[in-house]
């Protein structure tokens, strides 16, 4: 059944509205959705005789917005780094939480240890936890592996979380997350495991590759080598740029025509003006501030230079183990500068086009039927009230979950 028709939305957020009206809000509307696609939308006393047969859902009032797209994650990963995080709140450095074992190689060492029942385990979990608050769409990453064998273990756990939930799943290919723990002594042998053997294991399973460019993970010259090495086999790019410094990344992404580039802490305006005329879109990531205690992402200054505007999670475990796009929408209106209709639209349509994905984060005739549907009248209240559980339902491709 992925036939649905929902009449008596209070209020429809279709983000299919003209310049003054971001969201193209329609009051009183109804939807129907036809083989998992949407065929109608109109008000709810418009609905045409021939919908009216289908499966219905009355909204009685509410609120519904389009599904949520988290267009940056790290959701497959084995244990936690909750210490590591209480010891940093704690005052402790880098060098200390490095020696009590904390630290992305922490993840690393985890993520080798189990086996693939294990890891789905552990991540399946988060991936339920993500579309139960809205998540119709999530970008997986790999990158905890590090070698060969680890790293399509982690396809794999990503493919199992694909096949069991319905929850449309974009993979990422992360080999240059860090230089794997045995490498410290030989990058550039890392840069050809990465570019080479790991690659051709991995190409075909993945829609992306990503590099973390920084002065921790790949400098400006490595990352260049390894996205070039992913385009020739065919991937799109997104890359982990200007987080901890300026290294130059938005730069590169827009020069190599990245979908995305994500972080950009420390990016300046005119790398902000290569990203809007290269049509990178931005990935800002507040629950990383937050996690971090770092001041948070300034929005506001992204959005006036003209550049299109993702929210994401970030979902891992070092930096940001936040689940849920509610809560990520409230983070972005309420500390990064977006008003609410701005926050709510990035974690929809503007994830979408951090994804590339052209069907999906506007309610609209042809589009798939990834729906939302809150206990609230208004999509406001997703930011008026911070820490409500605030999802009802969530239609994915027609089909309530
Ligand atoms: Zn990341």
């Amino acid at each position: 059944m992925s036939d649905l028709l929902i009449t008596n939305i209070g209020q429809l957020v279709t983000n299919d509205g003209r310049d003054d009206d971001l969201l193209g809000i329609i009051t009183d509307a109804a939807v129907g959705i036809r083989g998992g696609v949407i065929a109608w939308v109109g008000s709810t006393d418009a609905v045409p005789s021939n919908l009216a047969s289908l499966p219905m859902i009355d909204a009685r009032g509410v609120a519904v917005v389009p599904g949520f797209v988290d267009a940056h994650t790290h959701v497959v990963f084995a244990g936690d780094r909750a210490h590591e995080h209480a010891m940093r709140l704690g005052g402790a450095t880098y060098e200390e939480i490095q020696d009590a074992g904390g630290g992305i190689y922490s993840t690393v060492s985890a993520t080798r240890d189990v086996n693939l029942a294990e890891l789905v385990l552990a991540s399946r979990e988060r991936a339920v936890r993500m579309l139960a608050s809205g998540t119709t769409t999530v970008e997986i990453k790999t990158g905890y592996g590090l070698d060969t064998e680890t790293e399509l273990k982690m396809l794999d756990a990503i493919d199992a979380i694909d096949a069991s939930l319905p929850i449309d799943v974009i993979r990422t290919y992360l080999g240059a997350h860090v230089v794997a723990p045995e490498f410290r002594d030989n990058r550039s042998a890392y840069v050809e495991l990465v570019t080479g053997e790991m690659l051709d294991a991995v190409s075909k399973r993945v829609d992306f590759i990503d590099v973390f460019c920084d002065d921790v993970a790949f400098s400006l010259a490595e990352t260049e080598r390894i996205v070039e090495a992913g385009k020739r086999v065919g991937l799109d790019v997104r890359l982990h740029v200007d987080q901890l410094s300026r290294s130059g990344g938005a730069a590169l992404a827009a020069s190599v025509g990245a979908v995305a580039a994500d972080h950009l802490d420390h990016a300046t305006d005119a790398d902000l003006a290569l990203l809007a005329s290269a049509g990178t879109v931005a990935v800002l990531l507040p629950g990383v501030s937050l996690t971090m205690q770092e001041p948070p992402p300034d929005g506001r200054r992204f959005l006036d230079a003209g550049v299109t505007v993702a929210i994401a999670t970030d979902c891992n475990p070092g930096t940001s183990y936040v689940e849920t796009m509610p809560f990520i929408i409230a983070l972005a209106a309420t500390t990064s500068g977006f008003t609410p209709q701005e926050a709510l639209w990035s974690a929809t349509a503007g994830g979408a086009a951090a994804l590339g994905l052209d069907d999906r984060g506007v309610i609209a005739e042809g589009r798939l039927g990834d729906l939302v549907m809150l206990d609230t009248p208004s999509y406001e209240h997703l930011v008026y009230r911070p820490d409500g559980d605030l999802v009802r339902r969530v239609i994915k491709r027609g089909i309530p979950v």
